[in-house]
């Protein structure tokens, strides 16, 4: 009887193998060059990148897809996100939020949010804090277990910061609320603690808040969490504005500054001279006008924005390294949370930008920044099949990337065109 069964329970005991899929690409864009080659085949198997090129054979039994009239790339990535947070604008302030959604429904709307980021073209993500508990860890594990698609997530967990996180000003006998989303850390040992805290539930990037008050991080401080996260494989991202604090945030030797709305040259500079990545989080001015109240009234928001375009033409003139980060945490009617990131190319165009290096800052750089640049941001033998496809070529038109009409994640069709 188990002779007779044997067959059928190695079958059932031994993997299958795994399905080639063969892509046939009308028009490769390689977005580190900004070149394009035409008719490729893309060969993937068990998630990976297989063989490509204009002479692959296309295995047997391969399952065919033809995307012979679409523009191929790698997949995009977004390097500053808050896919598991969601600001309501006028609804309550900045702070209430935290208190208002539990850490098992942040978890819920980060795959929420997720899977329609990915669906649009955005297959990796870093989700830069304000995630209640560590609600992205158990939705990486999550994902991770394949029970669900979404993007690659990389997650800081709570956001280090001195006293009071991202709060400002409330009444003592409120309490720390926001122990939920940061971990106050005023001193290097304090900041050394926070740090083993967040690497010990599951963080891949540390980050800090360095200006939210009218204290903020040494030079020191910012060296020590250096030092700290880079012996434990993780890169720093800071947030913040500009002035001495983001002095220190370049000198301590952070990885990248995020926002750094009001950088001078010289700080563009010397980013640029020690390679500091800055995610511009580069907000469009409606965007703005709905964000917080000290940006209520649109003339704000305008002054701001105007700003923002100006710092980017700057950066990018200068050569600083860029990945693009679209920080987007607010809801307009009628919108998704992606069609809110590709707002930004608005921003980016503004500020004179071509789409080649657009196209760079959404994958080349943003792998490079976050320390996967040898599996992701490009389409390569060896590396996970993140590709997308689109109609029209977005080296010509940025705005087409809202065309997205294919995606694949690890190997996987997320979606596929009509
Ligand atoms: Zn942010």
């Amino acid at each position: 009887m188990f002779k007779k069964l044997l067959p059928l329970l190695l079958l059932w005991i031994l993997p299958a193998a795994a399905q080639t899929i063969a892509i046939h690409a009308g028009h490769l864009i390689n977005p580190s060059s900004g070149s394009i080659t035409n008719n490729q085949t893309i060969l993937i198997q068990d998630g990976k990148i297989t063989a490509m090129g204009s002479n692959v054979t296309v295995p047997a039994g391969a399952q065919v897809v033809d995307l012979s009239n679409e523009w191929v790339m790698p997949g995009l990535i977004d390097a500053h996100t808050h896919i598991t947070f969601q600001e309501i604008p006028g609804k309550a302030p900045f702070e209430g939020m935290y208190l208002k959604e539990g850490s098992p429904f942040r978890a819920l709307r980060g795959l929420h949010t997720g899977q329609i980021i990915l669906n649009a073209g955005f297959t990796t993500v870093r989700e830069v804090g304000n995630e209640a508990d560590y609600a992205c860890s158990d939705l990486k594990k999550a994902l991770r277990m394949g029970w669900f698609d979404g993007p690659t997530i990389q997650c800081a967990g709570k956001i280090i910061g001195p006293f009071g996180g991202q709060s400002k000003g409330m009444p003592e006998e409120v309490g720390d609320f926001w122990k939920h989303e940061y971990l106050d850390a005023d001193t290097p040992a304090e900041i050394v603690k926070a740090i083993h805290q967040n690497i010990y539930y599951g963080a891949d990037v540390i980050k800090l808040a360095s200006d939210n008050s009218d204290y903020f991080y040494s030079e020191n401080d910012i060296r020590v969490a250096v030092n700290e996260a880079h012996n434990a494989g993780r890169p720093v991202a800071v947030h913040v504005y500009g002035g001495k604090a983001a002095d220190n945030v370049i000198n301590g030797g952070a990885d990248s500054i995020e926002h750094g709305f009001t950088l001078t040259d010289d700080q563009l500079k010397l980013m640029k001279e020690k390679g500091t990545f800055l995610v511009g989080t580069d907000f469009p001015t409606e965007h703005l006008a709905g964000l917080n109240p000290s940006n209520e009234t649109l003339a704000d928001a305008s002054k701001l924005g105007k700003n923002i375009i100006d710092r980017l033409s700057r950066a990018n003139k200068i050569g600083v390294k860029m990945a693009f980060g679209s920080d987007t945490v607010t809801e307009m009617p009628g919108r998704t949370r992606a069609d809110m990131m590709f707002d930004y190319l608005a921003v980016w165009r503004a500020a004179n930008i071509t789409p080649e290096n657009i196209l760079k800052a959404m994958t080349t750089s943003g792998a490079e920044l976050l320390r996967i640049s040898k599996e992701r941001g490009a389409i390569a033998n060896g590396y996970f099949a993140d590709i997308i496809a689109l109609p029209a070529n977005p080296l010509q038109d940025i705005e087409s990337l809202r065309k997205i009409n294919f995606v694949m994640k690890n190997g996987k069709i997320i979606r596929a065109p009509q």
